[in-house]
């Protein structure tokens, strides 16, 4: 039996190999108990790879950390063919059209150790295939800003048919709770990608064998940096007789921020069919956006620009910039039912980890070099070509980043 919000009441799991890397940062220490996402990012870390823990391993040591008590465990379902299509840092090991390795050699093992009745008392919850279905809605013909690649994903259905079938396989397990990625209010905010990735969803839940039931709930932000709240700005103020939505930084969009966005997109699934029970979580990681040049009040109402850019947290260039962003800070500490709709505010991309080189780097990981990663591109138009507002000196996806960590400790907010 499932509970409505599975981190109520419950301690959720610090993963030791993360909080290692943590805790040897000067300053470190503050949030090294912090519970971050496990990711299964290629079929080899199911069993451990290069030294680190397995899938097995950290849920041993999860019933460790459980005690007596109730515990959350995330992990991140990283791995579809043809993986973050309309980027390459994250490339993958899958090609586009290995599906059946993505059943057979990873969805399939991993929902076997999930369902081994020894890890039952821990309530498991799933991030699933982050990136990838909105990449299907935003990053294809005709637009401008299609890739090849994610047109090819589109064709092919893999994304949507390896969705569908983590989703019924790891449902399987009565105490797996899973979250399937939902963007960001700054890529799915619009109205021409609202609604229809709140369709592609249902699809995707409704393919392979799974239904809505497979679904408890969906995550935003994850791994990016849209601010959790804009209090010096809404989306229904009006200055200098133009709409907020009119500003060059909004841009007709919906939504200032992810709880906005996140409450909203919650109640779109439901009326389209998902549960009305789900819930929503919001990767808080790194979209807090303090430090000394946060503004401390709303802008100059000169004009729609000046007032949401004076008064803006989020200090991107452009919302489409996912790369090491400059400038970014820790956001809210992980915690159970902050807000109406909203199960948890969550650290599901550990801080400190790189989203990408900022150069090429060799590497026998499948992943490539995107000069979104890079801080002198110029741009493309997934970042309406602004900067990329990236750190320099980054090391591969997933690698430890060393100065970011540095960086997102000072400008954390709340502060440390
Ligand atoms: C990388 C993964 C990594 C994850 C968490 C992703 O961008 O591609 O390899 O596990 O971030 O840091």
């Amino acid at each position: 039996e499932r509970v409505d919000n599975p981190y109520e009441g419950a301690q959720v799991y610090v993963n030791p190999e993360w909080s290692a890397n943590a805790a040897a940062e000067p300053g470190g220490d503050r949030i090294a108990d912090q519970p971050t996402g496990v990711w299964l990012d290629r079929i080899a870390a199911i069993n451990g790879a290069n030294g680190k823990m397995s899938l097995r391993e950290h849920l041993d040591e999860a019933l460790t950390q459980k005690g007596s008590g109730e515990l959350v465990f995330q992990v991140v379902i990283y791995n579809l063919p043809g993986r973050d299509c309309a980027a390459l840092a994250s490339n993958g090991e899958l090609g586009p059209t290995e599906i059946d390795r993505y059943k057979t050699e990873y969805i399939d093992p991993i929902a076997e150790i999930l369902s081994d009745p020894k890890y039952a008392g821990l309530r498991i919850v799933t991030t699933v295939e982050i990136d990838s279905l909105p990449n299907l809605v935003t990053n294809v013909s005709p637009r401008a800003t299609a890739t090849e690649n994610c047109d090819v994903m589109k064709a092919n259905g893999n994304y949507t048919k390896g969705v569908g079938y983590a989703l019924n396989k790891l449902g399987d397990a009565p105490n797996v709770y899973n979250y399937v990625d939902a963007g960001h209010h700054g890529w799915l905010g619009w109205d021409d990608n609202f609604g229809p990735s709140a369709e592609l969803f249902r699809q995707a839940a409704n393919a392979e064998g799974a239904t809505v039931a497979d679904v408890h709930g969906f995550i935003a932000n994850t791994a990016n940096y849209s601010a959790l709240k804009e209090d010096n700005f809404s989306i229904d103020d009006n200055v200098a007789g133009k709409s907020v939505r009119e500003s060059a930084w909004v841009s007709w969009n919906r939504y200032v921020d992810e709880l906005s966005y996140a409450q909203a997109l919650r109640n779109e699934l439901v009326s389209i069919g998902f549960d009305s029970d789900i819930g929503m979580l919001i990767d808080t990681s790194r979209n807090g956006w303090g430090g000394t040049e946060r503004p401390t009040g709303p802008g100059a109402t000169t004009s729609v620009d000046t007032y949401v850019d004076g008064g803006r947290y989020d200090r991107r260039f452009n919302t489409g910039n996912w790369c090491n962003q400059a400038g970014a800070g820790l956001g809210e500490r992980p915690q159970a039912s902050p807000e109406a709709g909203i199960d948890a505010y969550v650290w599901m991309k550990p801080p400190g980890e790189s989203d990408g080189s900022s150069e090429a780097i060799d590497n026998d990981e499948g992943k490539g070099f995107d000069r979104m990663c890079d801080p002198t591109y110029t741009g493309n138009p997934r970042n309406n070509d602004n900067m990329s507002g990236a750190l320099g000196d980054a090391p591969v996806s997933g690698h430890w980043f060393s100065a970011q960590f540095q960086e997102l400790m000072k400008n954390a907010y709340p502060p440390l």
